[in-house]
């Protein structure tokens, strides 16, 4: 059994958005998208994958990004720090790790997006897709997280 030291506390850049965690990830990503470039304004972004019910969020947010219908980007109303999306699956949420207090044992065990990927951001990603996994292959995705080992030490 891996231990996840659970509940884990995370906050925005300001602090005003505070975040629990209190269930273990389903799987770790970097995104190469475009998107995620521009949202982060780094190479890529870093997903945890969890269960809806296993992150709670206080504090003021508000929907930024693109707006879009079954993709809500959630921000810090001050510091406008990306917290985490929801919206793209029934039950899951994918919070950016980047926002623990403790990010230090975060790896991507995925990497998505590789089409869009800059030359310089390499993420030593188990998995990689050109894409985004489509329904067949996220199985295994997950399952390889979960024997991965990637777990806060
Ligand atoms: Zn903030
Ligand atoms: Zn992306």
């Amino acid at each position: 059994m891996t231990d996840w030291k659970l509940p884990w506390q995370a906050q925005c850049l300001c602090g005003q958005v505070s975040m629990t965690i209190s269930e273990p990830p389903m799987a770790s990503f970097a995104c190469h998208c475009r998107d995620c470039q521009k949202l982060t304004g780094g190479a890529y972004s870093l997903t945890l994958m969890l269960p809806a019910h296993g992150l709670q969020s206080e504090g003021e947010t508000e929907i930024g990004g693109l707006h879009r219908d079954g993709l809500r980007h959630h921000f810090c109303t001050y510091c406008k720090n990306w917290l985490y999306t929801d919206g793209f699956a029934e039950g899951l949420v994918n919070f950016r790790p980047t926002l623990l207090n403790d990010a230090s044992w975060v790896i991507p065990f995925a990497e998505t997006f590789t089409c869009e990927r800059l030359p310089a951001a390499q993420t030593g990603a188990e998995m990689s897709f050109e894409r985004f996994p489509d329904e067949s292959e996220f199985p295994a995705v997950v399952e390889g997280f979960t024997t991965s080992g990637i777990h806060p030490r």
